[in-house]
């Protein structure tokens, strides 16, 4: 077993559930009625070991959206199939310093990175663009089940509906990318583009199913419930540098420094987190910081370093 004192270190993992517990900041994201209704209070946490030893607290079986943690993940799912350096001609590897919205390209007019919600659309749009919309959605949602090993996998409808009626910065930004010649050749119709997109956002798992998918990450790509491969082990060491440096928002630097784990955070509360050859850890709790990670979750990743020597940088 890779966690042999399996019992201890979940009493640490919830005694450090409960210390965030009274952590009161933070505000429940508003720019659509969707999650707004989010109660405030939701907290939950699991853990997948490389082995797939699992346990959770709280909160851990309610769907959500994944919102932004989806960027990671259609990363991989495109690199694995395209390949790196394929991906790479449209997209940077470099933290962009502005916010996740924001209508800016780096010197080359390209996407800074694919963290962001530009270089997020120019990737969804390399995702078997040779497919009708149908059956591209279809595919992802499959890849995304066998990425969690068959746990819950969702789509939330009135999400998807209500982030493509408030979407007139994505279509800026996408107008503007078009302009500029961002996006691959065979990328006709920005609206279907970002119809996809948006579907990705909307995608809704739990934090048992987002702890598999950050476990298949930990374990280099082989889900480790199922022991299949899902993701290509260098798509695997990428989308993890880009998550180190660019998961968190405007708080990538800061994460990077004081956590030292790539992770993934999104605006519906959630945080994956990766802590490479051990497990995948799954945060979700509604309020945000000023940044947009969720306050309980970001809590949790420094009281972990606290009490666990998992920076990358401890073991030096
Ligand atoms: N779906 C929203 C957008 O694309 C927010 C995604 C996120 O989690 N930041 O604008």
């Amino acid at each position: 077993l890779i966690i042999p004192s399996w019992h201890q270190f979940c009493c640490q993992i919830k005694s450090i559930y409960e210390f965030c517990k009274p952590v009161t900041q933070g505000k429940v994201a508003d720019y659509i009625p969707q999650l707004s209704r989010f109660d405030p209070n939701l907290w939950g946490v699991a853990i997948c070991s490389v082995d797939g030893q699992r346990a959770a607290w709280g909160d851990a079986k309610k769907p959500f959206c994944v919102q932004s943690v989806s960027k990671a993940f259609n990363y991989a799912i495109a690199a694995s199939e395209r390949g790196a350096d394929y991906v790479h001609q449209f997209v940077g590897q470099e933290p962009s310093g502005r916010l996740f919205n924001e209508i800016c390209l780096d010197p080359h007019n390209k996407p800074h990175n694919p963290m962001i919600n530009s270089g997020a659309i120019i990737v969804t749009t390399l995702i078997q663009n040779k497919l009708d919309m149908a059956d591209r959605f279809d595919y992802i949602l499959n890849y995304y089940k066998k990425i969690s090993g068959g746990e819950f996998i969702g789509f939330n409808n009135a999400v998807f509906l209500s982030e493509r009626s408030t979407a007139d910065r994505n279509f800026a930004l996408s107008y503007y990318m078009k302009e500029l010649g961002c996006f691959p050749k065979e990328t006709t119709n920005l609206t279907e583009a970002l119809d996809f997109y948006f579907q990705l956002c909307s995608v809704e798992a739990t934090c048992e199913s987002l702890a598999v998918m950050a476990a298949t990450l930990a374990n280099g790509g082989v889900c480790p419930i199922t022991e299949e491969r899902c993701i290509d082990s260098r798509p695997c060491r990428d989308v993890l540098t880009l998550m180190n440096s660019c998961g968190m928002y405007d708080y990538s630097g800061q994460f990077s420094f004081h956590v030292g784990l790539p992770a993934k955070s999104g605006v519906s509360g959630v945080v994956i987190v990766v802590i490479p050859n051990l497990c995948g850890i799954a945060l979700w709790s509604p309020p945000l910081d000023e940044q947009g990670n969720s306050c309980r979750g970001v809590s949790f990743c420094k009281e972990l370093i606290n009490r666990f020597n998992f920076h990358n940088y401890d073991s030096l």
